[in-house]
């Protein structure tokens, strides 16, 4: 490993180690585009393999899309020569130098749960069926709009530090919080999968005759769907949202499914998270082959279907995932936080499963997606170690591809997003390395050593700033005002 002091900035602060100031930089960041960004680049790509520049540049144009990634020296040379900038078209906007801050693909979670995060760190070890009667249903129950118009407008702030740009949320059952969240991701800028929480088994709802239930969630589902699928040119999407096979009727899965189809919209649920929550499905369903095979026989499984956790899948299952293309939202955090067990991740991987990163907020703690990965790699380590798992462990880079590129396609999202590459959208992050450092003013050249200190040494202020689209995503006490100005408020 190459070590050294970072002395191309001389009067810049030395933070990592435990320093805290605030840098300059952060004062310099874009809040709108177009502009270009001068920084260490470090991304997947859609071909495969990274790319990484040491000193680089990622210019965003006025639509908020990447018109070019490229080294410092390519970029600044090619706007000194009118042909070639003619060529390409010259670039106007403002130049940021953020060297020696790392600029990255957004982070996307697939996999959340707002109206929980309030409990987020409380119930560590609880068996499943009864955290959710002691932290979750309670505060599902409460998630009423006004409640919904308090806490969502600061989820979003805590994601855009957390530096999570995409996030697939379930809400509570409520119709009117639901309205209220998705008018809080419309102003604040985030990209956004939403759903309604669907139950008519063990439903919080104590207002509604049993007998109504299916009619209207699926009715009220259908209007915030119409509502809201592809608001803001595909910014915000809608999924129809089951909880999970304990808490839903065959015939609500079927007829969500089928809204799922007819509208192009997302469906997602749980499965397969715990012991006990499998055993109480084999007894409901009992003339399923398996827990997958209850969404499979209500027609729900394919490319637009997200699963969360399927921990402990059969072969069986995991050949029948595979096949239909759904995808799985692997939410490690959580997995041991709950005790729920590890899912053997690279067996997947290797299967050809389309796997992603949740947080699973507040069945998983932390809404970083950079503390899923980090969580990930040691459970995946205690798999090979002590559980005798045979397949090789993940390296960081494959990490940060997973809560990235792989999100992005497991919404079907990648040609847009996912990867810092000319022609996508620019949703985007900036992180100050220092603060991961072991000792101030260690640095490394290596993207791979980059990307594992970030991982294992991650802190919770190293992401300085996200954009979706090239707009600023609101962190702190601003907010973006309905004339487009940012408003510190
Ligand atoms: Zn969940």
């Amino acid at each position: 490993m190459s070590t050294r002091r970072d002395d191309r900035r001389p009067g810049a602060p030395v933070r990592g180690a435990g320093a805290n100031e605030a840098s300059p930089l952060d004062a310099a960041l874009p809040r709108q585009p177009p502009f270009v960004l001068r920084a260490r680049i470090l991304t997947p790509l859609a071909a495969g393999g990274v790319r990484h520049e040491r000193d680089g540049v990622v210019a965003v144009d006025a639509g908020g899309r990447i018109q070019t990634v490229e080294s410092w020296e390519a970029w600044s040379s090619s706007q000194a020569e009118p042909s070639v900038a003619g060529s390409r078209g010259a670039f106007v906007g403002r130049v940021v130098d953020l060297r020696p801050w790392v600029v990255l693909p957004g982070l996307v979670d697939l996999h959340v749960h707002l109206p929980q995060v309030p409990s987020a760190g409380l119930g560590a070890g609880l068996d499943l069926l009864i955290w959710l009667e002691r932290y979750v249903f309670p505060l599902e129950r409460a998630f009423d709009e006004p409640t919904a118009e308090r806490l969502a407008p600061q989820v979003f702030r805590a994601m855009a530090r957390a530096g999570t740009t995409t996030a697939v949320i379930y809400g509570a059952i409520w119709q009117p919080s639901l309205e209220a969240v998705f008018r809080a991701a419309e102003a604040h800028g985030i990209r956004a999968v939403i759903g309604k929480v669907m139950m008519d088994e063990l439903t919080y709802d104590e207002r509604l005759a049993p007998e109504r239930i299916l009619e209207v969630s699926l009715r009220q589902s259908a209007e915030l769907c119409e509502r809201w699928h592809m608001r803001d040119a595909g910014r915000l999407r809608y999924a129809f949202t089951p909880r999970f096979a304990v808490s839903c009727s065959a015939e609500m899965l079927r007829q969500s499914a089928a809204l799922a189809r007819e509208t192009g919209a997302y469906w997602q649920t749980h499965l397969s998270e715990d012991r006990g929550e499998m055993e109480v499905v084999a007894r409901r369903f009992p003339h399923a082959r398996d827990y997958l095979d209850v969404y499979d026989r209500a027609g729900a499984l394919g490319e637009r279907t997200i699963l969360a956790h399927a921990v402990h899948l059969s072969e069986r299952e995991l050949a029948r995932v595979v096949d239909s293309g759904s995808r799985i939202a692997h939410c490690p955090a959580s997995n041991l936080f709950l005790a729920s067990g590890v899912m053997p991740l690279a067996r997947y991987l290797e299967r050809g499963a389309a796997v992603a990163l949740g947080s699973d907020v507040a069945g998983g703690p932390d809404l970083s997606m950079i503390a899923q990965m980090r969580v990930g790699a040691y459970a995946q380590s205690a798999l090979r170690t002590v559980g005798g798992d045979p397949h090789p462990v993940l390296g960081p880079l494959d990490w940060w591809r997973l809560a990235t590129l792989e999100g992005a396609r497991a919404l079907g999202w990648d040609a847009g997003i996912g990867s810092l590459e000319p022609g996508k959208e620019a949703d985007l992050i900036c992180i100050d390395p220092a603060w991961t450092a072991p000792l101030p003013g260690l640095d490394t050249d290596d993207p791979a050593e980059l990307m594992s200190r970030l991982i294992f040494r991650h802190h919770p202020e190293m992401v300085r700033g996200a954009w979706v689209r090239g707009r600023w995503l609101p962190r702190g006490e601003e907010a973006w005002s309905e004339q487009g100005g940012l408003v510190t408020g």
